[in-house]
């Protein structure tokens, strides 16, 4: 299996969302859509690779946020060979995408069709379920499906058992190319830290020889990559809490946690250009949104 990486080019910025292309034997498959706004990129990156829209027989989603499997209707017309993998909990909304799209427009509002575009339903009989251990033959591999929620509840990984490739969605952050920083992408309604925690102990048991965050690319070093990750999730949602102990409100809250990250990027050799492509998949705002409902959930179990 031979992976290539399609470069979505999303809000025309390069290096923010990939969708993975496999290719081998049996034809063609996709890890990620991408949104439907970049659907054009996508059907042309396939073209540029010599796949025909018949070849690509598999669409594997690690979640159904609308920047990761955003365009999956529109590819069910385009791609007529193609089924789409996604976990239970993520099914329903891939097959009806209203209350997903319904829930973006509260965060995104007049912005959602120039970011995202339309989300059409996706048929039923074209969606595959799959939980925890369950594999997939796809362009002459194995896929291993990892339930590994913490950004959403219903998030998939995906293992190839052989290169210990490893497709994480969103699970291992967002990190750029050239950067060694991560940032944890938690946005509301559902992040879980203690199950985010939970799910890069599990990738640590994987035990993959290299990450492919869909923001963006492919990074070998996985141990400090993970630590790094747990760390700052940990750090960030401390952080948040302690300035809602204070009294601050959101806005206050984004804007601190933006100057704690811009600083924490700069230790480590990035520059602030590098913060606002890193915002394209996860900006300020929404990411302290995801801390602040957690945050307070979390004290009223208490
Ligand atoms: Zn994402």
């Amino acid at each position: 299996m031979k992976i290539e990486t399609i470069d979505l080019n999303f809000m025309h910025t390069q290096q923010v969302i990939a969708s993975f292309l496999l290719l081998g034997e049996d034809g063609a498959a996709l890890v990620e859509t991408g949104p439907t706004s970049c659907l054009d990129r996508l059907t042309a990156g396939l073209k540029e690779h010599g796949v025909s829209q018949g070849d690509v027989r598999h669409i594997l989603l690690t979640h159904i946020h609308l920047d990761h499997a955003g365009a999956s209707g529109h590819l069910s017309e385009l791609l007529p060979n193609a089924t789409f993998y996604v976990h239970e909990v993520g099914y329903p909304h891939l097959v009806d995408p209203s209350k997903l799209v319904k829930s973006a427009t509260r965060i995104y509002g007049e912005s959602m069709d120039e970011l995202w575009g339309e989300a059409r339903p996706v048929p039923e009989d074209r969606v595959v379920t799959l939980k925890e251990g369950e594999e997939t033959a796809v362009a002459g591999a194995v896929l291993v499906a990892h339930d590994t929620p913490g950004h959403a509840y219903h998030h998939l990984a995906y293992l190839e058992p052989d290169s210990g490739v490893l497709f994480t969605g969103d699970v291992a952050g967002i990190r750029l190319p050239g950067q060694s920083y991560v940032r944890p992408p938690t946005p509301p309604p559902e992040i879980d830290v203690d199950a985010w925690v939970k799910s890069i102990n599990h990738i640590r048991k994987i035990d993959p020889n290299s990450l492919w965050p869909t923001h963006f690319g492919c990074y070998e070093d996985v141990g400090r990559h993970l630590g790094e990750l747990e760390q700052r999730l940990q750090d960030w949602l401390l952080f948040v809490e302690g300035q809602m102990d204070d009294g601050a409100e959101r806005d206050e809250i984004s804007e601190e946690l933006r100057a704690k990250g811009d600083a924490e990027m700069l230790a480590e050799g990035a520059d602030t250009t590098q913060s606002e492509h890193y915002d394209l998949a996860g900006s300020y705002p929404m990411l302290t949104d995801g801390l602040m409902r957690y945050a307070t959930r979390r004290r009223e179990k208490r």
